[in-house]
């Protein structure tokens, strides 16, 4: 999906960039991370699991976001000088703001605790009033909850339980947003959902990170309960747009990404 967006956005605005696919082995992530990175035709790359955060040891610069965060999803290659980002969280925020509105009072459920949620909670825990964390296991939501209320940053109220029905019933009764950062619902396990959609209501505002199919089963069972809705599409497109940024110094084309993005998914669900 990145390189379709990316090259497409390089061709919008006429760059002589791009992007390519290299599949990393463990043991080649130090020499690819530092002889191909480095190499002064290369502007950067894209950082995906299950490097994220392994790729931070050989880097010579961390943004600070990315680094209260603890992954990288973004390299930024400088005369050799390769500088870490993450442009999930800042992508997210970005698409729930845009959607809901100012977060300050905000009560946000959200459901995962791995990396994505890391990113995605680091940010909506510097801007909202309340973030409860539920997750299968208990102790990495914990971990998270307790890592993120030590911020200075952090002005939520940050708490978190299991992810069980019960749990979920009670804090979804409470919450203005639920976020989805689990892979429930994932192509090709098109039929779950990690809501029961008898729980869910209008006056709430669902997202749903998944993005493969775009209209997941718990985003279709928010949409028939009269909740609002936002795609993981808009997240990607933002995060991709952010990297973007960082490489060339332009704005980003988003509609040109969006469009390369949604012809992708439309053909197939076809
Ligand atoms: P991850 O680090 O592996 O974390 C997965 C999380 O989901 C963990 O908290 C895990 O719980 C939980 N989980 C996994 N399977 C589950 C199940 N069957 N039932 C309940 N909980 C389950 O993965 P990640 O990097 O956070 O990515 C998660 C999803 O986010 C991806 O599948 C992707 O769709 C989405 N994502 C979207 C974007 C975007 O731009 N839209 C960007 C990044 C990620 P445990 O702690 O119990 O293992």
């Amino acid at each position: 999906m990145s390189a379709v967006m990316q090259n497409a956005a390089f061709r919008e605005i006429g760059l002589d960039f791009s992007y390519e696919l290299l599949e990393v082995k463990p043991e080649d992530l130090r020499r690819k991370a530092l002889d191909e990175l480095t190499d002064p035709r290369v502007r950067g790359a894209n950082v995906t699991i299950p490097y994220k955060v392994a790729i931070m040891q050989y880097l010579d610069e961390i943004d600070l976001e990315a680094s209260r965060i603890g992954a990288v999803n973004a390299v930024v290659n400088d005369g050799g000088i390769l500088k870490g980002y993450n442009t999930d969280g800042v992508a997210a925020l970005r698409a729930v703001v845009e959607t809901y509105g100012s977060l300050r009072d905000a009560r946000i459920l959200v459901l995962g605790a791995g990396g994505a949620a890391r990113a995605i909670c680091y940010k909506l825990a510097g801007n909202a009033s309340e973030i409860m964390i539920l997750n299968r296991t208990i102790k990495h939501a914990v971990a998270l909850s307790d890592y993120l209320s030590s911020l200075p940053e952090c002005r939520a109220d940050v708490t978190a339980d299991s992810l069980r029905y019960e749990s979920l019933s009670n804090s979804l009764r409470e919450a203005d947003i639920l976020v989805n950062t689990t892979p429930v619902g994932m192509y090709p396990e098109t039929e779950s959902s990690p809501v029961e959609s008898k729980l869910l209501r209008s006056g709430l505002l669902v997202f749903d990170t998944v993005y493969n199919p775009l209209m997941t089963k718990l985003l279709l069972d928010a949409k028939e309960a009269g909740a609002k809705i936002l795609t993981g599409v808009r997240m990607l497109v933002y995060q991709g747009a952010a990297t973007f940024e960082l490489w060339t110094g332009r704005k980003a084309p988003e509609a040109v990404m969006m469009d390369a993005v949604m012809k992708i998914l439309k053909r197939k669900a076809d």
